[in-house]
Protein backbone atom coordinates (compact mmCIF):
# COMPACT_ATOMS: atom_id res chain seq x y z
CA UNK A 1 0.00 0.00 0.00
CA UNK A 2 0.88 3.67 -0.60
CA UNK A 3 2.23 5.68 2.83
CA UNK A 4 0.68 8.56 2.29
CA UNK A 5 1.30 9.60 -1.34
CA UNK A 6 -1.14 10.14 -4.00
CA UNK A 7 -1.42 8.31 -7.02
CA UNK A 8 -2.48 10.93 -9.42
CA UNK A 9 0.77 12.97 -10.63
CA UNK A 10 0.13 16.33 -10.17
CA UNK A 11 -0.84 15.90 -6.25
CA UNK A 12 0.26 18.05 -3.40
CA UNK A 13 0.41 14.99 -1.45
CA UNK A 14 3.52 13.67 -3.79
CA UNK A 15 5.71 16.90 -2.72
CA UNK A 16 8.81 15.27 -1.52
CA UNK A 17 8.76 16.02 2.64
CA UNK A 18 11.79 15.74 5.18
CA UNK A 19 10.76 12.54 5.20
CA UNK A 20 11.43 11.49 1.37
CA UNK A 21 14.78 9.62 1.56
CA UNK A 22 17.71 12.16 0.92
CA UNK A 23 19.16 11.24 -2.63
CA UNK A 24 15.96 11.80 -4.22
CA UNK A 25 14.82 14.87 -1.61
CA UNK A 26 17.66 16.36 -3.61
CA UNK A 27 18.01 15.73 -6.71
CA UNK A 28 13.67 16.92 -6.71
CA UNK A 29 15.12 20.34 -5.38
CA UNK A 30 17.79 20.77 -7.42
CA UNK A 31 15.92 20.05 -10.60
CA UNK A 32 12.78 22.08 -9.45
CA UNK A 33 14.93 24.79 -9.30
CA UNK A 34 16.00 24.71 -12.95
CA UNK A 35 12.57 23.88 -14.34
CA UNK A 36 10.68 26.37 -16.36
CA UNK A 37 7.22 26.42 -16.99
CA UNK A 38 7.60 25.81 -20.43
CA UNK A 39 10.59 23.05 -19.95
CA UNK A 40 7.61 21.35 -17.52
CA UNK A 41 5.47 21.75 -20.67
CA UNK A 42 7.44 20.16 -22.69
CA UNK A 43 8.28 17.26 -20.59
CA UNK A 44 4.43 16.10 -20.00
CA UNK A 45 4.09 16.73 -23.83
CA UNK A 46 7.45 14.11 -24.24
CA UNK A 47 5.95 11.30 -22.13
CA UNK A 48 2.67 11.62 -23.55
CA UNK A 49 4.90 11.12 -27.48
CA UNK A 50 7.15 8.61 -26.15
CA UNK A 51 6.53 7.21 -22.61
CA UNK A 52 5.05 3.36 -23.08
CA UNK A 53 1.85 3.31 -21.45
CA UNK A 54 0.22 0.32 -20.82
CA UNK A 55 1.19 -3.35 -21.72
CA UNK A 56 0.82 -2.97 -25.09
CA UNK A 57 4.06 -0.52 -24.52
CA UNK A 58 2.45 2.40 -26.69
CA UNK A 59 2.91 5.61 -25.62
CA UNK A 60 -0.37 8.08 -25.09
CA UNK A 61 0.73 9.46 -28.15
CA UNK A 62 -0.06 6.00 -30.67
CA UNK A 63 -3.44 5.47 -28.37
CA UNK A 64 -5.14 8.64 -29.17
CA UNK A 65 -5.06 7.66 -32.78
CA UNK A 66 -7.02 4.76 -32.13
CA UNK A 67 -10.58 5.70 -30.86
CA UNK A 68 -13.50 7.78 -31.81
CA UNK A 69 -13.69 9.64 -28.44
CA UNK A 70 -10.30 11.33 -29.40
CA UNK A 71 -11.69 13.00 -32.37
CA UNK A 72 -14.38 15.57 -31.67
CA UNK A 73 -15.97 18.75 -33.41
CA UNK A 74 -15.22 22.22 -31.30
CA UNK A 75 -16.74 25.73 -31.41
CA UNK A 76 -14.31 28.29 -30.87
CA UNK A 77 -12.81 29.55 -27.98
CA UNK A 78 -15.79 32.18 -27.51
CA UNK A 79 -18.36 29.67 -27.45
CA UNK A 80 -17.07 27.89 -24.48
CA UNK A 81 -16.06 31.01 -22.79
CA UNK A 82 -20.05 32.33 -22.85
CA UNK A 83 -20.88 28.91 -22.31
CA UNK A 84 -18.68 28.70 -18.92
CA UNK A 85 -20.06 32.00 -17.68
CA UNK A 86 -23.85 31.88 -18.37
CA UNK A 87 -24.27 28.07 -18.26
CA UNK A 88 -26.21 29.06 -21.70
CA UNK A 89 -25.22 26.98 -25.47
CA UNK A 90 -24.75 30.73 -27.40
CA UNK A 91 -26.84 30.56 -30.51
CA UNK A 92 -24.93 32.84 -32.72
CA UNK A 93 -21.39 34.28 -32.03
CA UNK A 94 -21.97 38.05 -30.52
CA UNK A 95 -18.52 39.08 -32.52
CA UNK A 96 -19.94 38.67 -36.08
CA UNK A 97 -23.67 37.32 -35.16
CA UNK A 98 -23.06 34.17 -37.09
CA UNK A 99 -23.73 30.83 -36.64
CA UNK A 100 -20.61 29.36 -34.70
CA UNK A 101 -17.72 27.45 -37.17
CA UNK A 102 -17.21 23.70 -35.71
CA UNK A 103 -13.22 22.35 -36.10
CA UNK A 104 -12.08 18.81 -36.17
CA UNK A 105 -10.09 18.58 -33.16
CA UNK A 106 -8.10 15.47 -32.15
CA UNK A 107 -5.80 14.75 -28.80
CA UNK A 108 -2.57 15.13 -31.26
CA UNK A 109 -3.97 18.50 -32.08
CA UNK A 110 -4.60 19.77 -28.81
CA UNK A 111 -0.93 18.27 -27.41
CA UNK A 112 0.66 20.61 -29.80
CA UNK A 113 -1.05 23.45 -28.48
CA UNK A 114 0.47 22.44 -25.35
CA UNK A 115 3.93 22.62 -27.30
CA UNK A 116 3.17 25.83 -29.08
CA UNK A 117 2.04 27.48 -25.97
CA UNK A 118 5.20 26.27 -24.01
CA UNK A 119 7.29 28.19 -26.85
CA UNK A 120 4.56 30.92 -27.25
CA UNK A 121 3.50 30.33 -30.56
CA UNK A 122 -0.16 29.27 -29.26
CA UNK A 123 -2.43 32.17 -27.96
CA UNK A 124 -4.21 31.46 -24.90
CA UNK A 125 -7.29 30.44 -26.81
CA UNK A 126 -5.89 27.53 -28.00
CA UNK A 127 -4.92 26.57 -24.26
CA UNK A 128 -8.33 26.84 -23.36
CA UNK A 129 -9.47 24.69 -26.21
CA UNK A 130 -6.70 22.62 -25.41
CA UNK A 131 -8.57 22.21 -22.29
CA UNK A 132 -12.17 21.91 -23.37
CA UNK A 133 -10.88 19.20 -25.51
CA UNK A 134 -9.38 17.09 -22.58
CA UNK A 135 -12.86 17.69 -20.80
CA UNK A 136 -14.31 16.50 -23.69
CA UNK A 137 -12.35 12.94 -24.30
CA UNK A 138 -12.39 12.09 -20.80
CA UNK A 139 -16.37 13.01 -20.63
CA UNK A 140 -16.60 10.52 -24.00
CA UNK A 141 -14.68 7.97 -22.68
CA UNK A 142 -16.27 7.36 -19.66
CA UNK A 143 -19.85 7.47 -21.76
CA UNK A 144 -18.09 4.41 -23.17
CA UNK A 145 -17.69 2.72 -20.58
CA UNK A 146 -21.67 0.77 -20.29
CA UNK A 147 -22.08 -1.64 -23.04
CA UNK A 148 -18.93 -2.29 -23.88
CA UNK A 149 -18.51 -5.85 -25.53
CA UNK A 150 -16.50 -8.02 -23.53
CA UNK A 151 -13.39 -8.28 -25.93
CA UNK A 152 -13.10 -4.95 -26.21
CA UNK A 153 -13.07 -3.79 -22.62
CA UNK A 154 -9.51 -4.17 -21.83
CA UNK A 155 -8.54 -1.64 -24.54
CA UNK A 156 -11.24 0.29 -24.03
CA UNK A 157 -9.62 0.33 -19.98
CA UNK A 158 -6.30 1.19 -21.24
CA UNK A 159 -7.92 4.38 -23.41
CA UNK A 160 -10.07 5.71 -20.43
CA UNK A 161 -6.87 5.82 -18.41
CA UNK A 162 -5.26 7.93 -21.08
CA UNK A 163 -8.01 9.92 -20.99
CA UNK A 164 -8.32 10.56 -17.31
CA UNK A 165 -4.12 11.18 -17.86
CA UNK A 166 -4.98 14.03 -20.58
CA UNK A 167 -7.49 15.46 -18.29
CA UNK A 168 -5.20 16.08 -15.51
CA UNK A 169 -3.32 18.72 -17.97
CA UNK A 170 -6.60 20.77 -18.42
CA UNK A 171 -4.92 23.36 -15.67
CA UNK A 172 -1.22 24.06 -16.05
CA UNK A 173 -0.65 25.73 -13.04
CA UNK A 174 1.45 25.35 -10.22
CA UNK A 175 0.69 21.77 -9.68
CA UNK A 176 2.97 21.19 -12.77
CA UNK A 177 6.30 21.05 -10.30
CA UNK A 178 4.91 17.94 -8.92
CA UNK A 179 5.80 15.68 -12.20
CA UNK A 180 9.17 15.68 -10.54
CA UNK A 181 8.26 14.25 -7.16
CA UNK A 182 6.22 12.48 -8.89
CA UNK A 183 8.79 10.66 -11.12
CA UNK A 184 11.48 10.89 -8.80
CA UNK A 185 10.45 10.27 -5.37
CA UNK A 186 6.62 9.09 -5.50
CA UNK A 187 6.22 6.76 -8.09
CA UNK A 188 3.12 4.34 -7.94
CA UNK A 189 3.38 2.28 -10.70
CA UNK A 190 -0.02 2.36 -11.49
CA UNK A 191 -2.72 5.14 -13.40
CA UNK A 192 -6.09 5.41 -13.05
CA UNK A 193 -9.09 3.22 -15.05
CA UNK A 194 -12.58 3.95 -13.84
CA UNK A 195 -12.31 3.91 -10.01
CA UNK A 196 -9.14 1.45 -10.14
CA UNK A 197 -5.86 1.25 -10.53
CA UNK A 198 -3.61 -0.46 -13.21
CA UNK A 199 0.43 -1.42 -13.99
CA UNK A 200 1.92 1.27 -16.44
CA UNK A 201 4.47 -0.61 -18.26
CA UNK A 202 7.60 -1.66 -16.63
CA UNK A 203 9.46 0.98 -18.95
CA UNK A 204 7.24 4.13 -18.23
CA UNK A 205 9.07 5.38 -15.56
CA UNK A 206 13.14 4.78 -17.37
CA UNK A 207 11.17 6.84 -20.13
CA UNK A 208 10.36 9.57 -18.07
CA UNK A 209 13.01 10.11 -16.45
CA UNK A 210 15.13 10.19 -19.25
CA UNK A 211 13.20 12.81 -20.59
CA UNK A 212 13.95 14.67 -17.41
CA UNK A 213 17.30 14.42 -17.61
CA UNK A 214 17.68 15.73 -21.26
CA UNK A 215 15.33 18.14 -20.61
CA UNK A 216 16.91 19.32 -16.96
CA UNK A 217 20.25 17.89 -17.10
CA UNK A 218 22.48 16.74 -14.53
CA UNK A 219 21.28 17.52 -11.23
CA UNK A 220 25.29 18.21 -10.26
CA UNK A 221 26.17 19.93 -13.46
CA UNK A 222 25.60 23.36 -14.12
CA UNK A 223 27.21 24.15 -17.79
CA UNK A 224 28.50 27.69 -18.97
CA UNK A 225 27.54 28.21 -22.54
CA UNK A 226 30.13 29.39 -24.68
CA UNK A 227 28.77 32.09 -27.34
CA UNK A 228 31.45 30.99 -29.76
CA UNK A 229 30.07 27.46 -30.15
CA UNK A 230 26.52 29.17 -31.39
CA UNK A 231 27.68 29.44 -35.08
CA UNK A 232 25.23 29.00 -37.86
CA UNK A 233 25.55 25.65 -38.18
CA UNK A 234 25.52 24.29 -35.67
CA UNK A 235 22.06 26.73 -35.26
CA UNK A 236 20.99 25.27 -38.49
CA UNK A 237 21.32 21.43 -37.08
CA UNK A 238 19.71 22.05 -33.43
CA UNK A 239 16.98 24.29 -34.89
CA UNK A 240 16.17 21.28 -37.56
CA UNK A 241 16.40 18.88 -35.04
CA UNK A 242 14.31 20.56 -32.77
CA UNK A 243 11.34 21.70 -35.54
CA UNK A 244 10.95 17.90 -36.72
CA UNK A 245 11.98 16.75 -33.53
CA UNK A 246 14.24 14.36 -35.21
CA UNK A 247 17.47 14.55 -33.01
CA UNK A 248 19.11 12.06 -34.89
CA UNK A 249 21.71 14.10 -35.88
CA UNK A 250 23.09 14.53 -32.24
CA UNK A 251 26.16 13.49 -32.92
CA UNK A 252 26.87 15.89 -35.99
CA UNK A 253 25.72 18.62 -33.85
CA UNK A 254 28.55 17.36 -31.34
CA UNK A 255 31.07 17.68 -33.87
CA UNK A 256 29.89 20.97 -35.23
CA UNK A 257 30.60 22.14 -31.53
CA UNK A 258 33.66 20.75 -31.23
CA UNK A 259 34.85 22.75 -34.45
CA UNK A 260 33.48 25.48 -33.24
CA UNK A 261 35.60 25.21 -30.29
CA UNK A 262 33.53 23.04 -27.79
CA UNK A 263 35.59 21.14 -25.65
CA UNK A 264 33.04 20.78 -22.41
CA UNK A 265 32.83 16.85 -22.05
CA UNK A 266 29.18 17.06 -20.86
CA UNK A 267 27.84 19.12 -23.80
CA UNK A 268 29.72 16.34 -26.00
CA UNK A 269 28.77 13.37 -24.52
CA UNK A 270 25.41 14.11 -24.40
CA UNK A 271 25.32 14.82 -28.23
CA UNK A 272 27.29 11.45 -29.06
CA UNK A 273 25.37 8.91 -26.44
CA UNK A 274 23.08 6.85 -27.59
CA UNK A 275 19.75 8.21 -26.21
CA UNK A 276 16.14 10.36 -26.80
CA UNK A 277 15.99 13.60 -27.06
CA UNK A 278 13.03 15.87 -27.33
CA UNK A 279 11.41 19.15 -27.53
CA UNK A 280 13.44 21.19 -24.24
CA UNK A 281 17.06 18.96 -24.32
CA UNK A 282 19.26 21.25 -22.50
CA UNK A 283 21.80 21.32 -24.97
CA UNK A 284 19.74 22.08 -28.20
CA UNK A 285 18.15 24.81 -25.56
CA UNK A 286 20.91 26.49 -24.57
CA UNK A 287 22.14 26.30 -28.26
CA UNK A 288 19.27 28.11 -29.46
CA UNK A 289 19.01 30.26 -26.34
CA UNK A 290 15.87 29.04 -24.82
CA UNK A 291 15.07 28.31 -21.38
ZN1 LIG B 1 19.22 15.98 -25.41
Amino acid sequence: MLHGMCRHRHANENRVTPATPAKARCLVEILRRRATRRKLILLECGIIRYAPFADCGRPLWDLMALQPWFETTQPPAEWFKIYRATQQVPDVAPSNERPWQFTQVNGHHAVEWLEQHADGTADDDQLLLAGEYFHHAEYAAEAYRFDTPDEQRAELEIRYGVASWLLSLREIGPKLWNILDYYLANFPGEFYVWASWRPFHPEHRATATGLIDDILGHPLQSIQFDDAWRTPDAIAIASTMYETRDFSPAPILADALEDAGCDNTGVLTHCRTERRHCRGCWVADLLLGRS
